[in-house]
């Protein structure tokens, strides 16, 4: 085995080891609860049953959707965004910058990108050789090129984007609820521990210990969800939040912001009924996506929508031309002073 295939191996075998102590984490934890509070330490058979069954249903939906979350693949962009064989070896052979630019360009004429370099260039990645869609971005740990990509997350050895974003929020959501279901149930029997009206038993240093580590971890991921929540409701990646898309018009924070209710559809779908479980829902598919500021023909734009299967006979979306009334982005003084027209694509959901 060649020593670079090996040290690979051992890479590989190493991101696993987040994964690895979350899970025996929960299994202790899951031991500490059932067997040594439920069984050993509550006295009384209607708490303890009751314990028991709120305990396994927020356990089960934190491990569903944490499982989704680790093994839904990252989606990649389709061959549509792959160059076409001429033009790739016309770009490799060729040494000037601007006459690549040219290349993908023309390539990129008919894809429905809106999203530019900080100098303006068409996002092309050479490892992939794909010219990159909207929002998307080259994981360097996974090796390729993840659609609306948020960051890696080596907690669960995963990038978390597209494919799995929802899943990840309800991972987060439920790890909380599990943390606050074992601290609010527990914190009596740590009380009655602490101040010794329980005796010393096996179970008191389970009990005293899964408490504090609820506690701890409950702390931590609230914090990481209140903070993705927040991205949701703007639309906004990891990535995004830190570096502001680039579009003709200039950088925009809020460039995919259609407003908070649309923001959160965008994530969590249209139907409320999938909202709590981890199954996707989002809409469309990953490649294209609607923006509050397209400063480009209506053609274009609508070629966004029909890839998003949002296009306007379902009457549901409609585009519309303004000018002044547009809620300017931060850091986006350009959109007015460029003296073309902005499109400004509102998608209203209301019947
Ligand atoms: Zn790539
Ligand atoms: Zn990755």
């Amino acid at each position: 085995m060649a020593p670079s295939h090996t040290l690979k191996c051992c890479k590989r075998a190493l991101n696993w080891v987040p994964v690895l102590f979350i899970n025996m984490v929960v299994a202790w934890s899951y031991y500490a609860y059932v067997v040594e509070l439920c069984v050993y330490t509550i006295p009384n058979n209607a708490e303890r049953i009751s314990y028991l069954v709120l305990f396994h249903i927020f356990l089960a939906m934190f491990i569903w959707s944490y499982w989704k979350t680790i093994w839904s693949k990252p989606s990649s962009p389709s061959v549509a965004f792959a160059l076409p064989r001429a033009e790739r070896e016309l770009y490799e052979k060729e040494q000037r910058a601007e006459v690549q630019q040219e290349i993908l360009k023309k390539a990129a004429r008919n894809l429905p990108v809106y999203t530019r370099t900080a100098g303006g260039a068409v996002r092309y990645c050479d490892f992939c050789q794909v010219i990159k869609p909207d929002r998307c971005h080259h994981c360097s740990t996974c090796e390729m090129c993840v659609l609306k990509m948020d960051h890696h997350c080596p907690w669960v050895n995963n990038c978390v984007g597209f494919s799995n974003y929802k899943f990840f929020i309800l991972f987060l959501a439920y790890a909380t609820l599990y943390c606050v279901v074992i601290c609010v149930t527990v914190v009596q029997y740590f009380i009655k521990f602490w101040t010794k009206q329980l005796p010393d038993t096996h179970a008191k240093f389970h009990i005293l210990f899964l408490f504090f580590v609820a506690a701890l971890f409950f702390i931590s991921i609230v914090s990481l969800y209140s903070y993705h929540m927040w991205l949701v409701g703007k639309n906004r990646t990891t990535i995004e939040a830190f570096r502001a898309p680039f579009f003709a018009t200039g950088p925009d924070k809020n460039g995919f912001s259609l407003g908070f209710k649309r923001n959160v559809a965008e994530v969590f779908g249209e139907q409320a009924k999938y909202w709590i479980f981890p199954v996707f829902s989002s809409p469309g598919d990953g490649h294209s996506f609607v923006t509050r500021l397209v400063h480009i023909d209506p053609e274009q734009a609508n070629s966004v929508l029909q890839q998003n299967g949002k296009i306007l006979m379902d009457g549901e979306t409609n585009l519309c031309m303004v000018a002044d009334d547009v809620p300017h982005a931060e850091g986006n003084s350009k959109e007015k002073t460029d003296g073309g027209q902005i499109v400004v694509v509102t998608v209203n959901s209301e019947p």
